[in-house]
């Protein structure tokens, strides 16, 4: 694809007879990708009929064998953009691992080993998570056992089974790596994620994909080091808001007025469910324990609790046994519940993780529903809720005092 060609994908393809070279590269339907057959049939027992946008645009280079930067809106199925290109290209028949793919939190590793999982039902390729918080031993003996193809992890744990314990052995055989894919990349490419130490340990040619709602600048150019003629594929900021969204602000004056606006709403939200992000842990724990003091039943997730108890909440939260989870950015970023109709910002996002934003808000309206976010905004936060709506252009307007309109919206 040539420079100008690449240029007009960054211009988000609006200028029809300008597109046409790029638009007979989009691939409208799976058939036209020439995926294998047990994939295809993986995918429709899915129920992904089509591809997304996304899908259409981006999977093609990615099976070229082009470095592939995506950057798409969240829910638009950027996980299965890069899973299916993923099982494309392992040999199902080389029990060895053939791809790596690093995501920033323990929840969405396993969300999208499951994705891989579900995807490739019908190809008898093996993928496991590999994250902390779970004993070394027991990775030891699956990669021992079960001959890894694919396998989905957090930095940390992944660099420990690559690098070996305290000799160069290592536990994850990479020599037949040929794809790393890095997903939520911005995140990931901050430099406490030691990513890399991943260039340096694999060895030989591979390929790199990496995935994000957001991509700052100068994470791009960082980004670009690590990778050879990079395709970008890129939605300019402005397309990255948060259609079929709506979003509102109720401006609680005074932080100590937001426990009781949150009681006043509950009722209204407790019937669909509901995300309620709080920017720290201790506040998180204050509001919980306040709740239960009023007897109001949430579920809260953060960073602190042990792998299996975050599990069990997520599972319970997925499956709708409980209808309202409090959490704090660890949630923010990938994670992939359908149901959930509306984000409640009970602390907007701090200035200098102003993206955060669009991945909370992107925790609702999942792959086109309608979604609701509603900001609570002190009198000293204004200014960031006019800077949250300039730097995404998007207006967020005042809450109606007519309820009952906004709970219709999320059906
Ligand atoms: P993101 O781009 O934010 O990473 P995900 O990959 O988590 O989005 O996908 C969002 C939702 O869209 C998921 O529930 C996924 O199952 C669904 N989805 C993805 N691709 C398709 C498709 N082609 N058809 C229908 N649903 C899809
Ligand atoms: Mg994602």
């Amino acid at each position: 694809m040539s420079k100008n060609q690449n240029c007009m994908m960054n211009e988000e393809r609006d200028l029809h007879n300008e597109e046409s070279s790029i638009e007979s590269e989009v691939k409208k339907k799976w058939e036209e990708m020439g995926l294998k057959e047990d994939l295809l049939r993986g995918i429709w027992a899915k129920g992904f009929d089509e591809p997304s946008y996304v899908q259409q645009r981006a999977i093609m280079p990615c099976l070229e064998g082009r470095d592939v930067i995506i950057q798409a809106q969240s829910g638009t199925g950027k996980t299965a953009t890069f899973a299916v290109s993923t099982l494309q290209k392992v040999d199902p028949q080389l029990k060895e691992c053939q791809a790596i793919i690093l995501a920033p939190t323990r929840e969405l590793a396993q969300q999208i080993c499951e994705v891989i999982a579900s995807l490739s039902q019908f190809m008898g390729i093996k993928c496991h998570d590999f994250i902390g918080g779970i004993p070394l031993s027991r990775d030891c003996r699956v990669i021992k056992e079960s001959r890894v193809q694919v396998a989905v992890g957090t930095p940390g744990r992944m660099l420990r089974l690559i690098r070996g314990i305290n000799t160069n052995d290592q536990i994850l055989n990479t020599s037949h790596v040929k794809l790393l894919v890095i997903d939520e990349a911005d995140e990931m490419l901050k430099e406490d994620f030691q990513i890399k130490e991943f260039f340096n340990f694999l060895e030989g040619d591979f390929q790199v994909i990496l995935s994000s709602a957001t991509m700052p600048a100068e994470v791009l150019d960082q980004a670009k080091k690590f990778m050879n003629d990079p395709l970008e594929i890129l939605v300019k900021k402005e397309h990255l808001t948060l259609d079929g969204i709506r979003q509102f602000y109720i401006n609680v004056k005074k932080e100590k007025y937001k426990l009781e606006t949150f009681e006043d709403l509950y009722d209204a939200i407790a019937t669909g469910q509901s995300i309620i992000f709080v920017n720290t842990k201790e506040k998180l724990n204050q509001l919980h324990h306040d709740l239960k003091l009023d007897d109001f039943a949430v579920s809260t997730i953060h960073s602190d609790q042990e792998q299996n108890e975050r599990k069990d909440i997520l599972d319970e939260f997925r499956t709708g046994k409980s209808r309202i989870l409090l959490s704090t950015d660890i949630l923010g970023r990938g994670i992939d519940i359908q149901q959930v109709s509306l984000v409640v910002n009970y602390d907007l996002p701090v200035q200098k993780r102003i993206e955060e934003y669009i991945h909370r808000v992107g925790r609702g309206g999942r792959y086109g529903r309608k979604g609701v976010v509603i900001n609570f905004v002190t009198d000293e936060d204004m200014w960031l809720l006019n800077k949250i709506e300039k730097h995404y252009n998007t207006n967020i307007d005042a809450l109606p005092s007519d309820l009952k309109e906004i709970t219709m919206a999320r059906t």
